[in-house]
């Protein structure tokens, strides 16, 4: 279905930021213009809560989390960013990998199968997007996914 973008991620970080879990903020940078994407919001709400959740289990109480949106041509980009423990170098690119759980002692804790990630990877991949993830060690981490959206179907939407 066609939605507008920042209302609807809007509506899905409010439901983190109500729960205040763990004394954890978020800061939203978004751009002013609206962003029309054609996408199932039941499969991107799900991407978003597992990327986010994720973010939250691996963040010290009281850390911090911001969601970007950038926009390019044909397509938008959304970074989400904790500064949490961080993640391996070696194992950056295995995390989207299914049952793949960095350390089983400190995941084990945590909980979770690992699936998580390899399903978001799926979705976004479904919606003609891609997803990865950039970390510095014990200083945070960024999951990056783009969706494309329609430049048409927006100047439509400003003729009106
Ligand atoms: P599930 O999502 O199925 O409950 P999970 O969260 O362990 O389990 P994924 O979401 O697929 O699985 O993540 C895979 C692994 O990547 C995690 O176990 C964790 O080790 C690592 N990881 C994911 N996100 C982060 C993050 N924001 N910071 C640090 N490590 C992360
Ligand atoms: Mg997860």
């Amino acid at each position: 279905e066609w939605v507008s973008f920042i209302p609807y991620i809007n509506r899905v970080i409010d439901r983190f930021e109500i729960s205040r879990e763990r004394g954890i903020s978020y800061v939203r940078r978004f751009p002013k213009q609206q962003i029309y994407v054609e996408i199932d919001t039941d499969k991107v709400t799900q991407v978003l809560d597992n990327i986010i959740s994720n973010a939250i289990k691996y963040s010290p109480n009281g850390g911090k989390i911001t969601i970007k949106i950038i926009m390019y041509h044909e397509y938008m980009e959304v970074r989400i960013s904790d500064q949490g423990i961080g993640i391996p170098k070696a194992s950056i690119s295995r995390i989207f990998d299914r049952f793949y759980r960095i350390d089983k002692a400190r995941s084990r804790v945590l909980g979770g199968t690992g699936l998580g990630l390899a399903i978001a990877k799926e979705m976004i991949q479904a919606h003609g997007g891609r997803i990865w993830a950039s970390s510095i060690e014990d200083k945070g981490t960024t999951i990056h996914f783009t969706l494309p959206y329609d430049r048409n179907q927006e100047d439509d939407f400003d003729e009106i």
